[in-house]
Order: structure tokens, then sequence, then C-alpha cells
């Protein structure tokens, strides 16, 4: 049986931030979940309190060995006035994989699910309603015993917070240039690449650092190992249009199962066209743009839903894709995939979840 959660609310709501001014996890709402863990007793006392700061010890173990996962996904206001999650279930699925890889003991999925159904409702005045803006809700998990010994916390939290974001195309959809990252790599099978941990987004700052000085706006990450196979791009799962086939990279235990990566490859197959999850090498993608059967690039991911790649930096070469604006997928991916998750299409696979 879910245990109950306890709900106290502000007395002092914050001023709400004009649609125009959003960003991206800029601004946050009146009200957090939190849920404690303590060895012996399990997770307990789930309550929803006022948006505040969390006191820890300094010696607490997040700060020293970073064990602690989080999750990303998005509320919307429909047409209509519902609100729905996208996918959550997938959400919750992950975080307890993440969990697992972390040694942090398992949240119960229906209490995780019916956490994020109660925030979102008693924020619901902050989920925006301005074309292609939504509530992005981030789940996290965080050690807080206090030792330092390298051991699996005896403590810790589940956290959910929320942050109304704006429209990550306000310009319109646009492809990015990507640099093709050959020195530092981003994990390797067997690591904890294919869970959301701290550690993986802290290793990489350096690699998106080296990008952006030379124009870019990410990295197109290779493997570990033989520093050849396409993995991501950023943090997003990447696809390309290689003549008639999509081709997207396997999850090869290096890589993270995005959920927007699923769910693409599912409207895709829907769409009858092919789709091949494989190994991809750079050498690969490098000659089918040079013979012209690399049509499209683009990452997908919960923030952006689609981002369409214009062109790749590759051993100082400047390699165009396609003619350089948004493919004719990437488009009808990024049309289709906001439409259903935002209410304005059917959803023929039930993605949506009412949290009415
Ligand atoms: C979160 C994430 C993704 C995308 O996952 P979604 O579930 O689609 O948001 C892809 N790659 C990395 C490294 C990520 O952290």
């Amino acid at each position: 049986m879910t245990q109950p959660i306890r709900i106290e609310r502000t007395t002092n709501p914050k001023p709400r931030p004009k649609a125009s001014e959003l960003g991206f996890g800029k601004y946050f709402t009146d009200h957090m979940f939190i849920l404690d863990y303590d060895a012996g007793l399990g997770w307990h006392d789930a309550r929803i309190v006022p948006y505040q700061p969390i006191t820890l010890d300094p010696a607490a173990k997040v700060f020293h060995y970073g064990q602690t996962i989080f999750e990303g996904l998005k509320a919307y206001r429909t047409e209509e006035g519902k609100i729905v999650l996208f996918r959550p279930d997938m959400n919750m699925k992950r975080l307890n994989r993440s969990n697992d890889r972390l040694s942090i003991p398992a949240v119960d999925e229906a209490l995780g699910l019916e956490a994020l159904r109660q925030l979102v409702q008693v924020d619901q005045d902050w989920i925006p309603d301005a074309p292609e803006t939504s509530l992005y809700v981030r789940p996290f998990v965080i050690s807080t015993e206090a030792a330092l010994g390298v051991s699996p916390s005896l403590q810790y939290k589940f956290i959910i917070i929320m942050s109304p974001v704006g429209s990550y195309y306000s310009e319109g959809i646009k492809p990015v240039s990507i640099y093709v990252e050959s020195d530092y790599v981003r994990a390797v099978a067997g690591g904890v690449g294919h869970v959301k941990t701290a550690g993986n987004y802290a290793a990489g700052l350096k690699a998106q650092e080296g990008a952006t000085a030379q124009g870019c706006a990410q990295v197109l990450w290779l493997d570990g190992v033989h520093r050849k196979y396409v993995e991501e791009v950023g943090s997003m799962n990447v696809f390309f249009r290689l003549g008639d086939k999509i081709v997207t990279p396997a999850l090869t235990g290096s890589l993270l199962p995005g959920i927007t990566r699923d769910s693409v490859i599912h409207l895709l197959r829907h769409w009858g066209l092919e789709v091949e999850e494989r190994l991809v090498t750079i050498d690969e993608l490098v000659e089918a743009q040079k013979d012209g059967s690399l049509k499209e690039i683009f990452g997908t991911g919960t923030a952006a839903v689609i981002s369409p790649v214009g062109s790749l930096y590759w051993k100082g070469e400047k390699l165009t894709i396609g003619n350089g604006s948004t493919g004719e997928v990437s488009a009808r991916v990024y049309e289709t995939m906001t439409g259903i998750q935002t209410g304005r299409l059917e959803d023929p696979f039930g993605w949506r979840v009412s949290v009415e």
C-alpha cells in the first residue's frame, strides 16, 4: 500500500515570472516533494512542503562520492486546460535503474508517480500556457548520511522540484553545429553512462567548453574504447537519416536509454519507416556525408524534444548535413512529438497521463 503524502501549503507564494523570461531551469515553483530514507526504516515521511533550501551536514556522502541520481520530465497544459505528464512511468522505472546502479534503495514507483501527480496539482498554476512552454519536473535522490567512509549511505532524500520553462525554440526550430569530441570520453560500458547520475555531467563539462570555444553548441561523443562509435550528442540521444533508413546507436551500456529516443523509434516505425539500432562509426557518417546519403541528424531528449544538427566539426573540417537546415523527418518528428505531448494531436500510443 502506498503511504499517504502530507501537504503543507505555502503562505507566501512567489511572484510568477513572465512567459518571455522563463528560459530553462531558472525559476522554481512554490512547493517541493520530499521523502526520507533511513536504514532500518525504509523510505518514509512523504510530504509536499513550501519550496525551500535543505540543510545538510558537510560530511553528507553526496558531496564527496557523488552517490546521487536524477530524472527529468515535463507536465503540459493542453488546449482544453487539462494537465498531462508524458510517460512518467518510464521515468520512475529509469529512476530505479539508476538507483540500483548507484546502490541506492529503490523508491516505490507507485508512490513516486502519486508524488508527481499531487505536486503538479498543487502547483498547477505554475504550468505556463504559452505555446511550446511546459513545467519541467526534476526528481532526484541524494545520499545524506554524514560519514566519510566509501560505502552506500544509510540515509537519503528523494526530492522533486519543478521549473516552468520557456519554448526551447523561441525563434523556430533551428539546427545546431556539433563538435565531434576525440580526446575526452563520456562513459564506458560497465560504468554509469547508462544511468542519470551527476558524475556523467560533471565529466562532460570540459568537452562542452571546448565545443563552445569552437563555436559549436554541443559535443558528439564517441565510445570510450575504440573512439570510433558514435554514442550521444551532448545529453541527448542521436538519430541519423542514412538513405531511406533511420539509424540510432544501439544501447551498448555506455549510453542513456532516453524516453524520447524510445518514443521516436516507436513513432518512426508507426509511420512505416525502417529504424535500425546498431553501431555507427564516425567514419561511416563522414563517408555518407561525402556521398550525399547522410540526409539528416537530430538529437532527442526531454528538454529540447528534437534538436536538428546542421553541421559536424571533425578533424578541422566542417561537414554540412543535408543543406544545413532542419530536415524533413526531424521537422515531422518534432511537430508530432510536441503535438502528442501537449494534446494538440491524438495519442495513439497512450503516452499522455492525465493529472486530474
Ligand atoms: C536524459 C538524457 C537523455 C535523454 O533522455 P530523455 O528521457 O529522452 O529525456 C539522453 N542522454 C543523456 C546523457 C541524458 O542524460
